[in-house]
C-alpha cells in the first residue's frame, strides 16, 4: 500500500520536502492555513539569496557586551524588547555561547556550508524541472559592499572561516566596483563578490510555483492547520488539524515559526525564537543594480525582486505576537536610498511597500532536519533561520532520503533534533 506523508506548511522548506518525498512514490498532503509562499510567510518576504557562503551563525565572540545596546536602542539592526526578554533569555543564553568562539564558529560553517555548498545548482535544477527556471539565477554571484578595505578588514574572522570551508571570492576596488554597480554611492568603494552564489527573482512566486508543481504531480493541498498528531502502538496514525484528522504514515514539521508547539507534541523540546526581520520595496524603481548586494554597514540586503527594489534586514526578538514596529521598514528605505542616491527623488511616496516577517532561529543557527523522540514516523524540518530559502533545496532532499530508507547525501548529526536535549 502506498504510505502517506503529510508536510505541515508550504514555505519553501514544505514546498521542497513535498517535492522529494513525492519521488519516493508516497501520496503526499500539504497542511497550509494561508496561501504556498504567502505574506504571511518568512519565505515570501526574505532576501531572496541562494547564499552558499552564509555559513557563519548569527552569533560571534563577545557579543554579549552588545546585548544591553540591543535592550536600550529600540530601531537598532539587532534590538531585543524588554518586554520580550524575560522569556527569550534562555534561548539568548544559548544563542550567546554558541558563537563564543571561533573553534565553534568553525564547526558551524563546516554545518551549514554541507547543507549550503550548491545551493543554486540545486535550485536551478529543481526550478527547470517544475517550469519556473526564470526565478532562478544560478550565475552572476552576490555582491558585498563595504565603504573601504579597512571595513572590509574588520570583518576578517568571518572571512577568513569562508575560505576555510572552501569559499573563494574576488575583491573589487572602487573602480572596478563602480563599473559593475554604476549608481552605487561613492561611499562604497571596495567589494567583494562571490561567483558561486546565486538569487531567486521573486521568493513568493518561487514557493508557489514549487507547490503548484507538487499538486500537479499529485500531492493534495489542504487549507488547514496543523494541531496535533494521533498515535497508536508508538507509531502515528494521522495528523490533527482544525477540520479534522487527516490519516498520516509519515509527517513532516515544516511549519517555520509556528513548528515549535508541533514538535512538542512529537515529544521535543526545541529552542526556536523569532529573529523577525523587514523588507521595503519600491514598485518601478528607477535603478536596478545588476546583482543584489549586501550592504555591510548598513546590516541591510538589496535585492531586485519582480519589478520592484526590496531591501531586507533587521533583527528583532520581540515574540510572535508583538505588532510590527514600522518605523524598521523606514529605516530600511532610508538605508536604501543613501546606498542609490539617484532613487526615488519623491521619497518613494505611493511606491513603498513593507512587510515583517519571522525566521525561524533556533540558537545555535542550525536548522532540525531528522526524526522526533517520540516516533521517527515524525520528521523535524524547520529553525532555518537566516539561510531557510538558501537551504530548502537540500532539506528537502535530506528529507526524501530519510523518508525512503535511502542515505543521506550529507551527515545529519549537526542538524539532529536531539542535540538540544
Ligand atoms: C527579512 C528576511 C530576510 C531573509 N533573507 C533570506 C535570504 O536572502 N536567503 C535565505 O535563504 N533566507 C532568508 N531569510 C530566511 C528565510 O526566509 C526563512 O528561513 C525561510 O523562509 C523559512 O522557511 P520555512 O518554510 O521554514 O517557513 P515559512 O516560510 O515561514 O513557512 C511556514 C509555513 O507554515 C505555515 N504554517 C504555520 N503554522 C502551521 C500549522 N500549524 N499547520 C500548517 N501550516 C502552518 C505558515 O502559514 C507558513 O506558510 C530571510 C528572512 C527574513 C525575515
Amino acid at each position: 500500500m502506498t504510505r502517506k506523508a503529510v508536510v505541515i506548511g508550504g514555505g519553501a522548506i514544505g514546498a521542497m520536502c513535498a517535492l522529494e518525498i513525492l519521488r519516493r512514490g508516497l501520496s503526499v498532503t500539504i497542511l497550509e492555513p494561508g496561501e504556498p509562499g504567502g505574506e504571511q510567510a518568512a519565505s515570501f518576504g526574505n532576501a531572496g539569496w541562494l547564499s552558499s557562503h552564509s555559513v557563519l551563525p548569527p552569533s560571534e565572540p563577545g557579543l554579549w557586551k552588545k546585548v544591553p545596546g540591543y535592550l536600550l536602542d529600540p530601531l537598532g539592526p539587532l534590538a531585543i524588547r524588554p518586554r520580550r526578554f524575560p522569556a527569550a533569555l534562555p534561548w539568548l543564553l544559548r544563542y550567546l555561547a554558541a558563537g563564543s568562539s571561533e573553534e565553534k564558529l568553525v564547526r558551524t560553517a563546516e554545518a551549514l556550508r554541507s547543507l549550503l555548498e550548491d545551493a543554486p545548482r540545486l535550485h536551478a535544477r529543481i526550478a527547470a524541472e517544475a517550469g519556473i527556471r526564470d526565478l532562478v539565477r544560478d550565475d552572476g554571484g552576490l555582491l558585498h559592499i563595504y565603504p573601504d578595505r579597512a571595513t572590509f578588514g574588520r570583518e576578517a574572522r568571518a572571512w577568513r572561516i569562508r575560505s576555510g570551508v572552501g569559499i573563494e571570492w574576488q575583491e573589487m576596488d572602487d573602480q572596478s566596483l563602480h563599473a559593475m554597480e554604476p549608481d552605487l554611492s561613492p561611499e562604497y568603494r571596495f567589494g567583494v563578490l562571490v561567483g558561486e552564489a546565486g538569487h531567486c527573482s521573486d521568493p513568493g512566486a518561487y514557493v508557489a510555483g514549487l507547490t503548484g508543481y507538487a499538486v500537479a504531480r499529485g500531492a493534495s493541498l489542504l487549507k488547514t492547520r496543523a494541531t496535533g498528531f494521533s498515535f497508536a502502538d508508538g507509531r502515528l496514525r494521522a495528523v490533527r488539524t482544525g477540520t479534522g484528522d487527516v490519516p498520516a504514515d509519515i509527517a513532516v514539521i515544516a511549519a517555520g515559526i509556528f513548528s515549535q508547539p508541533l514538535a512538542r507534541a512529537a515529544g521535543d523540546r526545541i529552542p526556536l525564537e523569532s529573529e523577525r526581520g523587514y523588507h521595503v520595496a519600491i514598485d518601478a524603481p528607477e535603478i536596478v543594480p545588476s546583482r543584489p548586494m549586501m550592504v555591510h554597514d548598513r546590516k541591510i540586503v538589496i535585492t531586485p525582486v519582480a519589478g520592484r527594489l526590496r531591501a531586507a534586514g533587521q533583527v528583532e526578538i520581540a515574540g510572535i505576537a508583538a505588532a510590527p514596529n514600522w518605523q524598521r521598514a523606514e529605516i530600511l528605505k532610508q538605508h536604501l536610498l543613501a546606498t542609490f542616491p539617484g532613487l526615488a527623488r519623491d521619497g518613494a511616496v505611493g511606491r513603498l511597500h513593507a512587510w515583517q516577517g519571522h525566521r525561524p532561529s533556533t540558537p545555535d543557527g542550525l536548522p532540525c532536519i531528522g526524526p522526533s523522540r517520540a516516533t521517527a514516523d515524525v520528521l523535524h524540518a524547520f529553525g532555518h533561520g537566516h539561510v531557510g530559502l538558501a537551504s530548502s533545496a537540500r532539506t528537502g532532499r535530506l528529507i526524501g532520503q530519510i523518508v525512503a530508507g535511502e542515505p543521506p547525501e550529507i551527515p545529519l548529526a549537526p542538524f539532529s533534533p536531539k542535540r538540544f536535549r
